[in-house]
């Protein structure tokens, strides 16, 4: 999205979502009891949508969940998709196609939340960031979306650089429902129990869920266990032992550590990944206004944090630094220490996409999270030698 009316860009939008008097999830799913656990008090949620059909008729976090066809919205009713960035591609053409329209009729949560937030209460409140220690990974997933086989160096960041980073981003970011530390894997990296430590005790009462993730295939040492076992940590564990048997063991012995120190984990089984496929896409042809139209329909829905620095679409990010997208552009940047209490609109609107191009450089290579893009792969596929 391009700004045209930098720090008002959602100005009708949240009169859109201030006519309304209830809305119902769309998505029923990790998004979905997160988002209720922050906004059961401040709007009136009259129930779920899923498109499950074992979560029909039946309650979820309280709120019964209905299929979409069940639904028919009132006028003063709107709908919060409330889903990942590729399970929502699918539910927002199904909205289009009832004929609801986005940001009149439905909204997605990150932007209603940061929107709601920096309208009604003046603060800066984030869906989520991405915060990566290091890129290294001890796999070599094909469709990695790290780029990790393209990639001809890779960062592991120094401790200092990690907490100047935390800081900066808290002393402009009021609240995050999802902080995420992500890799490369995490597990690898030796401060990573450290880091989390220290956000945690820090900054936890202004998290929501602080969150890291592990490919499934590394033991932590003990003294890493206990720390992660003091704070309020929740990890992601990638079930990938279809793809990678040979870690199985391991896998059972890491889950077995998580419940010895009463770690919160959930392993997470996907059915398939995407492709951005950077090696079969060229857009370099299309028009500044269609590579925009190309980013707005897509769904990613992260930014990473580095180096005092957001970055608009964490995945152009990691190609630049993977060596596939050419030199970094500074129109992709949000620099951080320029920051005042004048610019949270501003703020939000670069974290819910808008940036003076209105694209990043590598979307003239990437297929995106769109409804174009259908080419689901297989989770973790290795490629090469490991
Ligand atoms: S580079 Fe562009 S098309 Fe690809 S995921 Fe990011 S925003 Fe979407």
């Amino acid at each position: 999205m391009r700004w045209k009316n930098r720090g008002h860009e959602y100005d009708h939008v949240y009169h859109k979502m201030n006519e309304k008097t209830g809305f119902y999830l769309f998505g029923a799913g990790d998004y979905g009891r997160q988002f209720l656990h922050i906004f059961e008090t401040e709007i009136q949620i009259k129930g779920y949508i899923d498109n499950d059909p074992r979560k029909h008729e039946r309650f979820i976090n309280g709120k019964m969940c209905y299929s979409v066809d069940e639904v028919s919205l009132e006028r003063n009713e709107g709908i919060i998709v409330t889903m990942s960035q590729i399970a929502r591609v699918k539910a927002i053409e199904q909205l289009k196609q009832l004929g609801y329209k986005k940001n009149e009729d439905f909204f997605v949560i990150e932007e209603f939340l940061s929107v709601y937030y920096v309208y009604k209460k003046n603060m800066v409140y984030f869906s989520s960031i991405s915060f990566l220690p290091s890129t290294v990974c001890n796999l070599n997933c094909k469709n990695c979306l790290n780029f990790n086989p393209f990639a001809k160096q890779f960062y592991v960041r120094e401790w200092d650089e990690l907490i100047k980073d935390v800081d900066l981003f808290f002393s402009c970011v009021d609240r995050i429902m999802l902080f995420h530390i992500s890799g490369g894997e995490p597990m690898i990296y030796k401060h990573t129990a450290d880091l989390a430590e220290y956000i945690a005790h820090n900054y936890g009462d202004r998290i929501d869920t602080l969150r890291t993730v592990t490919n499934g295939t590394i033991v932590p040492k003990d003294e890493v266990l206990e720390k992660l076992s003091r704070c309020n940590i929740e990890v992601t564990v990638d079930d990938y032992r279809e793809a990678v048997p040979r870690f199985n063991g391991r896998f059972d012995e890491l889950i077995r550590k998580f419940e010895e120190y009463k770690i919160n984990y959930y392993i997470n089984k996907a059915d398939s990944w995407i492709d951005l496929a950077p090696d079969k896409t060229d857009y370099s042809d299309l028009t500044d206004d269609q590579l925009e139209m190309h980013r707005e329909s897509c769904s990613q829905s992260w930014q990473e944090l580095r180096s005092g620095k957001l970055y608009n679409c964490n995945y152009a990010a990691y190609a630049t630094v993977a060596g596939i997208a050419g030199e970094q552009d500074l129109e992709e940047v949000y620099d951080l220490t320029q920051f005042g209490a004048d610019k949270k609109k501003e703020l939000v609107e670069f974290r819910l996409g808008y940036t003076t191009k209105g694209y990043t450089n590598f979307c003239k290579r990437c297929r995106g999270f769109t409804p174009e893009n259908s080419e689901e792969v297989e989770p973790a596929l290795q490629t090469g030698l490991l």
